[in-house]
């Protein structure tokens, strides 16, 4: 009795992670670092790639010899990774050029505000499905090769090399043998034609990125070669950035079906099919998934403070003692203080894309208790989330909303969230949806799973969250949240 099992690398943001999974899509053995962050100045936000490379040799080198003492097979390997973030390095030393600008970095936000004054934003967004944003890859590029002494000249010359950091591990686990990144990713960099599915010459003059230092675009299901610096040699053949990740580990395959993660932020994905819909309220329009050549589109939307308000009340006002502790908190609070708390602490994501707003409570009283700012903080959750669905109204209202991440595993918010978005909510079993992504997407590819339906057959929801809040309660909520939103705005 050996049925295959599948190694997912999870390269996040503030860690990488390595999880075993079984067919069954059960979690057996995880192996965590933590990576530095690095801020070398307001706005900038950086991590050593060298790191980022040893941790994933570290914690995939540690899953894998629990699979060995436990005699267990690994058919595959997948990577799902942070977005966006920039790495460029030496082709043949595979040595980092510079530290990786992180997707958090705004240092290009003067290069972006110049492109969209050039009335270029619309182009862009035309090819790409994005905005003329720091966020992604490709004006973080340019300022690399621009500021590393000699860059440009050496990648004029093909001697460096571009990827995000699933395209890194992929190249250093296959010893520098493969450049190569999956669709997904590609469609977060700016440089990639979403429509036709190739680097797209325009924008590469638009944003000076010489073509040659591209990866190779693959399906996320695809043969990236083998992680030859690891025990066994796994063959990884599952890459895609960690909210497609997710959304594929929820087996949101039909159009309509979305999933939304909460953690830091607030991401949620809606599956379009095969059609890209443009969006008329700036969510973006990506690659949610690409199989066989066949590309199925996403509108996703961004919010980017969400576990950080119960961070905030935890760390700074002291208000609860762990983020756990704000379920019971909210539960025991009064229902109608009237309290709103807007958590815009570094601006507001999608829909508004306001980067100068910044946060505020609204409606204390004498008789406000910490219990209901607590309350707010998660109520302010619910209510991004809907904005981000209403706003998903250029594709078709969804019938349901999978959840995951830290936060999901808050009952209070959970019910509270299908009251005000007035949606059936579907927690799923495996709570570890981004790793469990990448995993399915390599076991497509070694035929562990047939095909998607044997994926969806695999899904189980623990728990549903039904709405049952009174609609003149939901209609009142959401006007003080539109007040309250309206008042912080820039
Ligand atoms: P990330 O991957 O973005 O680091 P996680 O998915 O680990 O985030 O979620 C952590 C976030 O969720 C933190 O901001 C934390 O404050 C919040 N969080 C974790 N557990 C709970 C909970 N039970 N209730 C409310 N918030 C929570």
């Amino acid at each position: 009795m050996n049925a295959p099992h599948i190694l997912a690398l999870d390269q996040g943001t503030t860690s990488t992670r390595a999880i075993l999974f079984d067919r069954a899509g059960r979690a057996l053995h995880t192996a965590q670092q933590e990576l530095t962050q690095h801020y070398p100045a307001d706005g900038r936000v950086e991590h050593d790639a060298g790191e980022i490379a040893r941790s994933a040799v570290k914690v995939c080198n540690e899953a894998l010899a629990f699979a060995q003492q436990k005699s267990l097979t690994v058919a595959a390997a997948g990577i799902t990774n942070q977005r966006e973030t920039t790495v460029v390095w030496d082709k043949k030393t595979g040595a980092p050029i510079a530290n990786a600008i992180v997707w958090q970095d705004r240092r290009t936000a003067d290069v972006c505000d110049a492109l969209r004054k050039r009335g270029l934003e619309s182009e862009i967004t035309a090819r790409t499905g994005l905005l003329a944003d720091p966020y992604f890859s490709a004006t973080k590029i340019a300022w690399l090769l621009d500021h590393v002494s000699g860059a440009r000249k050496r990648a004029a010359a093909g001697e460096l090399l571009f990827g995000t950091t699933d395209c890194y591990l992929i190249w250093h686990l296959g010893g520098g043998k493969v450049h190569a990144t999956d669709a997904t990713n590609a469609s977060r960099t700016s440089l990639f034609n979403i429509h036709t599915q190739q680097w797209d010459d325009a924008l590469l003059e638009m944003f000076q990125v010489p073509r040659a230092m591209l990866p190779e675009v693959k399906n996320c299901a695809d043969d990236y070669g083998s992680a030859a610096l690891l025990p066994g040699a796994p063959a990884v053949c599952g890459v895609a950035g960690d909210q497609q990740a997710a959304a594929f580990g929820q087996a949101c395959f039909t159009p309509g079906m979305v999933k939304s993660t909460y953690g830091t932020g607030c991401f949620a994905l809606m599956n379009t099919g095969a059609a890209a819909v443009p969006s008329t309220r700036r969510l973006l329009t990506t690659v949610a998934c690409r199989l066989g050549g066949a590309v199925t589109y996403a509108l996703e939307g961004s919010v980017f403070n969400a576990g950080t308000a119960v961070q905030w009340l935890r760390d700074n006002l002291h208000l609860i003692k762990s983020a756990a502790a704000s379920e019971a908190a909210a539960r025991a609070a009064d229902g109608d203080s009237g309290v709103v708390f807007v958590p815009a602490f570094t601006g507001l994501g999608a829909p508004h894309w306001d980067a100068r707003a910044r946060g505020g409570i609204f409606g204390l009283t004498r008789a406000t208790t910490a219990g209901d700012i607590v309350r707010a903080a998660l109520e302010a959750v619910c209510h991004q989330t809907r904005d981000l669905l209403s706003a998903m109204d250029d594709y078709g209202a969804p019938q349901s909303l999978r959840v995951d991440g830290g936060m999901a595993a808050n009952n209070w918010l959970m019910q509270r969230l299908a009251d005000i978005a007035n949606l059936k909510v579907e927690r799923p079993a495996v709570i570890e949806t981004t790793a469990l992504g990448a995993a399915l997407l390599a076991g497509l590819h070694c035929g562990v799973y047939p095909d998607t339906e044997a994926i969806t057959a695999n899904h189980r929801v623990e728990k549903v969250f039904t709405p049952k809040m009174k609609e003149s309660t939901r209609a009142a909520l959401l006007q003080q949240w539109t007040d309250a939103v309206g008042r912080v705005r820039s």
